[in-house]
Parts: structure tokens; sequence; C-alpha cells
């Protein structure tokens, strides 16, 4: 359902399989942790209880709700409700990131080789030699200049094939040979690529991001800090 629409905050749904504390449901709305953003937290409810959500994970297709107790039964009705502020926040990182590596690849040629998204900071690393902490600095502003067009974010499905025939043909490269229809994530003319995050619906709710720091991690490996700024 996350994917379906990022926004839902609150949703009614089933109880598929008990092990101890690990749920598992008929649909979810928690984003388990993947592809570098962290996942969701919030709260399982049944008619007489609340169940925390710890994590959520994914293990060999299904998604699994760790709570902090017993006592959830199989087929009963639960709501589950998301803690919205973090995984917003983690919705306008997600986008932020596209946009980052999009722009790094733009500007310096190099690529972003992973990514790690909290509701703290932002994390990329990616394969530059020589950057200085002025010349990132200057990236961010370029960043925030797209960010300030107000680009509408779109998700479309697109056939494997035509995905390796387009300039995305590396990024589909990566993934399982069984997924044949992609999940296409579009930012304005910035950024256009194979995506199962949870994003914004426009640039102009991410707001500004702020250069914190960045380290070396070995000759062709930096890792760059950013975080969003607080909106007003
Ligand atoms: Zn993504």
């Amino acid at each position: 359902m996350y994917l379906k629409d990022s926004y839902l905050k609150e949703f009614q749904t089933i109880v598929k399989e008990v092990n101890d504390k690990n749920i598992i449901l008929e649909d979810t709305i928690f984003y388990p942790e993947s592809g570098g953003q962290a996942c969701d937290l919030g709260s399982i409810f049944n008619e007489k209880e609340e169940f925390k959500v710890l994590s959520v994970k994914k293990d060999q297709g299904k998604i699994i709700h760790v709570v902090d107790k017993e006592g959830l039964k199989i087929n009963e009705k639960v709501k589950c409700v998301i803690n919205w502020e973090r995984r917003y926040k983690l919705m306008r990182s997600h986008t932020a990131a596209h946009i980052l590596s999009a722009i790094f690849q733009k500007e310096t040629g190099a690529l972003v080789t992973g990514n790690q998204l909290t509701p703290e900071k932002i994390r990329i690393d990616f394969d530059l030699e020589n950057p200085d902490r002025e010349k990132l600095k200057k990236y961010i502003e370029i960043i925030n200049e797209v960010i300030k067009r107000d680009l509408d974010v779109s998700v479309y499905e697109l056939n494997r094939d035509e995905v390796e025939k387009s300039n995305m043909s590396k990024l589909a490269k990566g993934l399982p040979s069984s997924i044949k229809v992609l999940r296409i994530v579009k930012i304005g003319d910035v950024d256009e690529q194979p995506d199962a995050g949870t994003q914004v619906k426009n640039t102009s709710e991410i707001g500004e991001l702020e250069f914190l720091d960045y380290e070396t991690r070995g000759k062709n490996n930096k890792r760059v800090y950013i975080k969003l700024k607080e909106k007003k």
C-alpha cells in the first residue's frame, strides 16, 4: 500500500501470520527497511490493545512487523497507524536523494554507490576522487535551486525491456530478473529511475538541504552527509 499511496497514515487490515512478536499482515502501509531507506515505526491496534511496531523488515518477499509484545491473533482485524512525522521526513529525504545523485553525476561525473536515509540525515556515497568542502557546498546550492523549481514527482510503470533500451538501463541491470514491470519515479526533467521507495508528490515539499560534512573512505569513495532544514 505504501507504494500505491505514500500519504496513507492509517489503514485497516487483517493479521495473516503470527510468529511470537513477528507479524505478517494481509496488506501494509509500513515501509520495510530497504534500498537505504529506514523502516516506518508506529502501532498496530486490535480491539483491546496497542502493539508498538519496533521494526519492519523484508524477508523472502514477506514484510515482517516486529511488535513489542505477543497477543495478536491470526485473522484478527487490526488498525495500523504509522509515525507520520518520521515517514514524511524519509519521503522528503528520498526524493532529495534522487535529485542529489542526478546533480552530483551531472556536475562531477561521479556515480552514487550507496545511500542511507534516516529521519536525522541523508548519507550519500559516491566515487569521486578529489572533492572539497566548498565544491560540495556549491553542489548543494545547485540542488536547492532545483528543489525550488517545484517539480512534480510522478510514478509510472514500464516493461523491463523498455527500461533496458532507455538510458535507465544501468539501473535496471541490478534488479532481479523476475521483475518484469518496473516502477519508475520521475522528478520533473531532473531524474528518472526505477525505484521502490516512498516519495513526495512535489519537490516543494522537500524544503532546503543543508551540507553537514564529508569523509574519505578510500581513494574513490567519499561519503557526504546532508540534512533537511527544518521547515518554517
Ligand atoms: Zn530511490
